[in-house]
């Protein structure tokens, strides 16, 4: 055996008793699943869709029913014509704030594609600030909630307190549902009727309860994530109060139309059977998070969070000493890759970065980061976010691959 695989094998030995407990998540995950499955009634017909219009489409009503019960909702929308998380928090943020309202983000400054949603002024056409909302944020503070502070911000005009689960592609920490549920039910004693949503993007199944327990009334993700367990090829869901999901579903397609159209042509299968692989596939990348987490900490390569840190998403960032080191392992990881292992990432200006990014994908639906996945701005102090994995084999692969490649001296 060589060093790297030695290596990695020592660890899977020392993180045995953690990943057997995120197996537990897995399975407990799964037996919700499978029981809303079972009590749902669902039978062949209902993954072969419907085309059109979409009318009496029971197998699209049926896994939103599914979603609502997992997820414990009132109701779920949950489409291939959402076409990405992003759309699919921004039909909430633009549905249910209007002129006068303040938007509140309680974890800091939210994802980077949410900037153009939110918009800076009124002549951006479309975003929120366009519809005359406000909008403010507050930091983490000491990696938690800082309560005092959203206790003294919340006005009059508050409509809606935004939630970040997951850190994205920050510094800071991810919320678990133990901290959401803390500060919520601190929020809801003095204001009992303010709107909580979730941006629940990468945290579905890693926890073995959603932010609805812990007291939201609304959440959105993204199907490339999570819940599509690598299978569903595009597609965003919504899940909450009803009330507030059909407001939301008549601004997907048209009031008075609402969820009650919309084909879902050929798409359902690959929903279904992807939503009944998820809490199993989001463990296989957990578990492969924290054995690189474990494996980086002995090679002295900085990474968080720690292995042995509670979690609630898939990301883990690995931080190197120059843009060199990170650009060769996001390299790495694309050799790695099933589909275009042969391509090499660069380095390159995306729209509403400050510095170029580099991105290693080499996934079977493009851009689906519950496929494993590494990606970052090119900036120091150079961290790279890993995240997925549809299998753990595949983690141990690219692992060995990237500490091989790039990690000699370390
Ligand atoms: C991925 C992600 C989004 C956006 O989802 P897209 O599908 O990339 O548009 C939003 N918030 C968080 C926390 C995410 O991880």
């Amino acid at each position: 055996m060589d060093t790297w695989t030695k290596l990695i094998e020592e660890s899977k030995l020392e993180i045995k008793d953690i990943m057997y407990a995120n197996k537990q998540i897995g399975q407990f995950n799964f037996n919700k699943v499978l029981n809303a499955f079972v009590a749902h009634k669902v039978t062949d017909t209902d993954l072969s869709g419907t085309s059109g219009y979409g009318y009496d489409d029971l197998g699209r009503d049926k896994l939103e029913d599914i979603y609502a019960d997992v997820f414990k909702a009132e109701d779920a929308i949950v489409r291939s014509q959402i076409i990405s998380g992003t759309h699919a928090i921004s039909l909430v943020l633009l549905t249910l704030l209007e002129s006068g309202d303040e938007l509140l983000y309680i974890t800091g400054e939210p994802y980077d594609t949410l900037d153009k949603v939110i918009g800076e002024s009124k002549s951006d056409f479309g975003t929120l600030a366009y519809n005359g909302v406000a909008m403010n944020t507050i930091d983490l503070q000491d990696d938690t909630f800082d309560k005092a502070r959203i206790l003294a911000s919340i006005k009059e005009n508050t409509k809606i307190i935004a939630i970040q689960r997951s850190r994205g592609y920050s510094i800071r920490k991810s919320v678990t549902i133990a901290e959401i549920r803390d500060v919520i039910a601190d929020i809801r004693e003095v204001h009992p009727d303010v709107i909580i949503f979730v941006d629940n993007c990468y945290g579905e199944f890693v926890e073995t309860e959603e932010p609805i327990e812990a007291g939201a009334d609304i959440i959105a993700g993204s199907l490339i994530k999570n819940p599509g367990g690598g299978l569903a090829k595009m597609g965003g869901y919504v899940v909450g109060n009803r009330d507030l999901i059909e407001k939301v579903s008549y601004r997907l397609t048209v009031p008075g139309i609402g969820k009650e159209m919309g084909a879902s042509l050929n798409e359902l299968h690959a929903m279904y059977q992807g939503f009944f692989l998820a809490p199993h596939v989001v463990i296989e990348a957990l578990n492969g998070a924290v054995l690189t987490s474990h494996v980086l900490e002995k090679v002295n390569v900085k990474s968080d969070p720690k292995f042995d840190a509670p979690r609630t998403d898939l990301i883990q960032s690995i931080m190197f000493n120059s843009a060199e080191e990170m650009i060769g392992f996001a390299q790495s990881i694309q050799q790695a890759s099933p589909v275009n292992s042969l391509f090499t990432p660069v380095p390159d200006e995306i729209p509403g970065y400050t510095s170029p990014v580099i991105m290693a994908a080499g996934t079977f639906v493009q851009g689906a980061s519950l496929e494993l996945s590494a990606d970052g701005p090119i900036r120091p102090p150079y961290r790279l976010y890993l995240q997925g994995g549809l299998t753990f084999e595949h983690v141990v692969y690219a692992l060995e691959h990237a500490l091989c490649n790039h990690l000699k001296d370390a």
